[in-house]
């Protein structure tokens, strides 16, 4: 790959990048010439991973592990790349966790800490990197919703709601900020092999899907790909299915 002069080297942040679709994400920014920032939350090993193939495919890159649901730590690690990039074109808010049960046996802490992940981690990153994208006049963001947040899914109703409120805040910021050149969309992949979807019944999922498979992160990378670009400058307030015909 061309070395990219740091001026105009875009700079990226895709939150939850250590594994599964937000590696995927990451790696496919960083090949495109993007600087990305990998943030994740505990699994050093596999971020370090993600960042030695961003690497040795002639990429560029930096670990910035915090706690999306923490205000104060995400606020530093926007502050250290101001410091470092002095601007951020891209962010991907990928991080995600889910805590499935009935909701009859759902208790208040797997409710809030769903919700304090998907989509106050959401709110705690977003608000600060978009006034950091106001004064440049230029962002992409892209929020990795779900089908769950679509159609909703027995036995998710906290992931559901958190990522259905993942869809009403990206069409809402996206009127916000359009006069800006900020485009902010969602994508709403469905089941995708990852260790997200480990210990589900995945034969009987796979038959269930029009496609007949599991889609892979790197499907859904392609598609967040795009939406990082220039090309997609008049698309915005909209929300990607990544499904395989599901919904
Ligand atoms: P994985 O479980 O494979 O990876 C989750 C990532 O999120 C990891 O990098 C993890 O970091 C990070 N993370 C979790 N909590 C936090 C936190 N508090 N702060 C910072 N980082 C955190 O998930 P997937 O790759 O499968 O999912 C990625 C996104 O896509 C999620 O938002 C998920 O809801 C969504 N999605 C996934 C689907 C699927 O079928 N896989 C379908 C639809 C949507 P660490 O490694 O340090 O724990």
């Amino acid at each position: 790959m061309s070395k990219i002069s740091s001026d105009s080297q875009e700079t990226a942040l895709v939150t939850g990048a250590s594994r599964g679709i937000g590696r995927a994400i990451a790696i496919v920014l960083a090949a495109s010439g993007r600087f990305v920032y990998l943030n994740y939350h505990s699994n050093h090993a596999k971020a370090q991973q993600t960042l030695d193939q961003i690497k040795e495919q002639g990429g560029d890159g930096a670990l910035l592990p915090f706690d999306v649901t923490d205000k104060q730590a995400s606020e530093t690690a926007i502050g250290k790349i101001i410091a470092e990039k002095g601007k951020i074109e891209i962010l991907v808010n990928n991080a995600g966790i889910r805590e499935d049960m009935l909701m009859v046996w759902m208790k208040e802490e797997n409710w809030q800490r769903v919700l304090d992940t998907n989509l106050t981690g959401f709110f705690n990153v977003t608000r600060l990197v978009v006034k950091k994208m106001l004064p440049k006049r230029y962002g992409r963001i892209i929020n990795i919703s779900s089908t769950s947040g679509q159609v909703g899914q027995a036995g998710q109703v906290n992931y559901s709601a958190s990522k259905a409120g993942l869809i009403g805040a990206t069409m809402a910021l996206a009127k916000e900020i359009a006069k800006r050149n900020i485009t902010v969309n969602a994508v709403a992949p469905g089941f995708i092999e990852t260790e997200m979807v480990e210990g589900l019944p995945l034969d009987q999922i796979a038959q269930s899907i029009p496609a007949g498979r599991l889609g892979l992160p790197e499907e859904v990378a392609d598609a967040v790909l795009f939406l990082c670009s220039r090309k997609a400058a008049y698309i915005t307030g909209q929300v990607l299915g990544i499904n395989g015909g599901i919904c």
